[in-house]
C-alpha cells in the first residue's frame, strides 16, 4: 500500500489555547527540492522530498495561527499517487475529528492530482472540522517558492470556525476552491488552479479570509460507507479507465480493454468506462460501436464532456478525472 511511511504523531506544537490544526504530508513539489544550480528556477527537481516538519518549519509565523499535529503518510510526486492513499488520509482525518478538537486538518500534496484526492475526501468525509488541501507549484528549495505561503494559508482555513461544514476545500494562490470544482489548469503557472465558471469560493490574504459564495453540501460525505467498506491495505478497487473520443476514435482501445478482461489478462476485469465526448456528450459512432459492446458485457458506460464538467444528474460538477474517482469509491469493496 503506498501510505506507507507514516511516523508516529508527536506532541502538537504551539500554544495550547491555540486551535489545533493537524497537518497530514504526503508529498508533492511543496515538498521538492531542486539540484543545486537550479535553485532559481526549480527545474529539474524531485517532488516529494522534505519531511512535513521542514515545510511547516519554513511557513512562517504559523505556530501563531495553530497549535500543530504534524504527521507524514507518504513523500511521494502525486502523479504516483494510488486510490488507497484517498482511504488512509479519510481515515486519519476521521481518526482525528473524533477527538472533537477545535480547529482543522491541512493535507499537503502534489498540484497534479490533488483535484482527485480532494474530490474523495469530499465524498467520504462529511461535514464537519475542515479539511483543507494544498500544493505548490515551486520546490521548497526554489527562489520565491510558494509552498510556504499556501502551506500557511492553508491553516489559516483549517483553524477558521468559518471553514467548517464547506466540504473540503483547496487552498492555493490566495484562493479557497471547493473539491467539488477545484481543477489544475495550468501547468507550470503558480496560479494553476481554478473552479471553472463557479470560481472560488473565497479568498485569503492579509485581510484574513472571506467565503464569497456558498458551496452546495449535497456532495460531502455522500460515499462515507466506502470508507468503512474497506481497509486500505486490502481494499479491492474495481477497474474504470478514461476514453476519449475525438476525430478518428475507433474504439481499438476499448476492444483491447475488453479482450483483456475476457481472458483474464486484467486484473481487476473492467467494470467501468468514464468516456470523454464531444459537445454535450456526444461520441464517435466506431467509438459507439465498441462502446456498445462494453455495455453487453456487463461494463457500465458514463459519457461526460471533454471540455468541462458535468452539468446536473449524479456527477453535477465533476470533470471526467473526478467522475472516475466516484465510480471508483462506489465499486469499491
Ligand atoms: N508532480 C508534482 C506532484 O504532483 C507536481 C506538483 O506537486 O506541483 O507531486
Amino acid at each position: 500500500m503506498q501510505p506507507s511511511s507514516s511516523s508516529a504523531s508527536r506532541e502538537p506544537v504551539g500554544a495550547a489555547d491555540l486551535p489545533e490544526v493537524l497537518v497530514l504530508g504526503t508529498g508533492g513539489t511543496i515538498a521538492g527540492v531542486a539540484p543545486d544550480g537550479q535553485r532559481a528556477t526549480g527545474a529539474g527537481y524531485t517532488a516529494g522530498v522534505l519531511g512535513v516538519d521542514r515545510l511547516t518549519a519554513a511557513a512562517a509565523g504559523v505556530e501563531q495561527v495553530a497549535r500543530l499535529d504534524l504527521r507524514q503518510v507518504c513523500n511521494i510526486d502525486s502523479k504516483d499517487a494510488q486510490p488507497a492513499l484517498w482511504l488512509e488520509l479519510a481515515r486519519q482525518v476521521r481518526a482525528w475529528r473524533a477527538l472533537g478538537l477545535a480547529g482543522g486538518c491541512v493535507i499537503t500534496h502534489g498540484s497534479d492530482t490533488l483535484e482527485e484526492t480532494a474530490c474523495a475526501l469530499d465524498l467520504l468525509l462529511g461535514p464537519g472540522a475542515p479539511v483543507v488541501c494544498t500544493a505548490a507549484m515551486l520546490p521548497a528549495t526554489a527562489l520565491s517558492a510558494d509552498g510556504p505561503r499556501n502551506l500557511f494559508d492553508a491553516v489559516r482555513v483549517a483553524a477558521d470556525p468559518a471553514a467548517r461544514g464547506r466540504g473540503v476545500l483547496c487552498v492555493a494562490h490566495g484562493r479557497v476552491h471547493a473539491a467539488r470544482d477545484v481543477s489544475k489548469l495550468y501547468p507550470a503557472r503558480v496560479d494553476a488552479f481554478a473552479s471553472g465558471e463557479r470560481g472560488p469560493l473565497g479568498f485569503i490574504d492579509s485581510r484574513g479570509l472571506r467565503f464569497t459564495r456558498e458551496q452546495p453540501q449535497h456532495v460531502a460525505g455522500r460515499l462515507a460507507s466506502a470508507c468503512d467498506a474497506a481497509d486500505a491495505a486490502d481494499a479491492a478497487w474495481p477497474r474504470v479507465e478514461l476514453v476519449c473520443s475525438h476525430a478518428g476514435a475507433d474504439g481499438a482501445l476499448v476492444r483491447a480493454l475488453l479482450a483483456a478482461s475476457r481472458c483474464g489478462q486484467l486484473q481487476p476485469a473492467l467494470s467501468a468506462l468514464v468516456v470523454l465526448g464531444t459537445g454535450g456528450g456526444t461520441v464517435h459512432e466506431q467509438l459507439q460501436a465498441a462502446l456498445d459492446e462494453a455495455l453487453a458485457a456487463g461494463v457500465r458506460v458514463e459519457v461526460v464532456p471533454r471540455n468541462g464538467p458535468c452539468e446536473g444528474g449524479e456527477f453535477d460538477g465533476l470533470n471526467a478525472v473526478k467522475v472516475r474517482v466516484q465510480l471508483l469509491l462506489q465499486g469499491l469493496r
